[in-house]
């Protein structure tokens, strides 16, 4: 159903968004990769799966870079038919503490990114009466935690956001869904995990298994790979009236 597609997924040279660039080309989807750091590793994987791969450099915190993006990714492959809003970043710190550019980036990174991708992809989407925006949110957005004010906001609010894309398109091909993740142990959490280690003064182990159990019931981590899984059954025929859902995959963490 998805063999010969087009997929951009935003920050895929790492983490959640190279599992999922992994598993939509399993599929058979041409994917136009994004993000910082070393790309060469995360596109020879991704290429591997024998679709057609690309990368563009741009800059999620800046509008006309990812104007740019989704322009090259159309005249590239002919199309943009899924689009993976997944780059994100995160600070912590209590909101009379928090930098007020940390606050800017990560709203403008983890937010506002999904607003410009979605206003240039949309209108070919539109066109070709099929499309399937997939947001990355994380349970962060639909519950909050401490010391986290700009990245629950932001996903907060790209949930909001999800819902009235799948409004406005409900009678087309083109749905709109977020996917609300727990702790997945990627570079952005192994940060958070050294840190504890070193504010508590134990073994990198021990703060790993004390931040996934004080959340998450199942005590697991999820994996990028069951992400993927999810986001190919929303890009799938199967899921056509799946719109605007806020999915949540996170070891019964929002279910406290
Ligand atoms: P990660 O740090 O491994 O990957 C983030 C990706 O985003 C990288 O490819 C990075 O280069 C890219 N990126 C960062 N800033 C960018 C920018 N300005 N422009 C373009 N690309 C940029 O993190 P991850 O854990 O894989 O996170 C991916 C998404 O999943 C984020 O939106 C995050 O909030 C969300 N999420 C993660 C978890 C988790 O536990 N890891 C849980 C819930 C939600």
């Amino acid at each position: 159903y998805l063999k010969g597609k087009t997929a951009l997924v935003t920050g895929s040279t790492s983490g959640i968004g190279l599992g999922i660039a992994i598993g939509l080309a399993k599929q058979g989807v041409n994917i136009m990769m994004n993000g910082f750091g070393e790309r060469e590793a995360a596109m020879a994987e991704v290429k591997a799966c024998g679709v057609e791969v690309d990368y563009h450099g741009a800059d999620m915190s800046k509008p006309t870079e990812i104007a740019e993006l989704i322009q090259i990714t159309e005249a590239r492959f002919g199309a943009l038919d899924i689009l993976v809003n997944n780059a994100g970043i995160q600070y912590t710190a209590k909101v009379e503490d928090f930098p007020a550019d940390k606050w800017e980036a990560i709203i403008a990174i983890n937010l506002s990114s999904a607003f410009y991708t979605s206003h240039y992809a949309l209108p070919g989407m539109q066109n070709r009466n099929w499309g399937r925006i997939i947001n990355i949110a994380s349970v962060h957005g639909l519950v909050g935690s401490s010391q986290k004010a700009a990245y629950v906001a932001a996903k907060h609010g790209i949930v909001g956001l999800t819902k009235v894309i799948a409004l406005e398109n409900a009678k087309t091909g083109v749905t709109c869904n977020a996917i609300c993740p727990g702790w997945v142990l990627t570079p952005l959490v192994q940060n958070q995990v050294d840190d504890r280690a070193k504010r508590e003064g134990v073994t990198v182990e021990a703060a790993k298994q004390a931040l996934v159990s004080e959340k998450q019931p199942s005590g697991q981590f999820v994996t990028p790979e069951q992400l993927a899984a999810l986001t190919v059954f929303l890009c799938g025929a199967d899921a056509s009236e799946v719109r605007g859902a806020a999915w949540n995959m996170d070891g019964g963490w929002a279910s406290q």
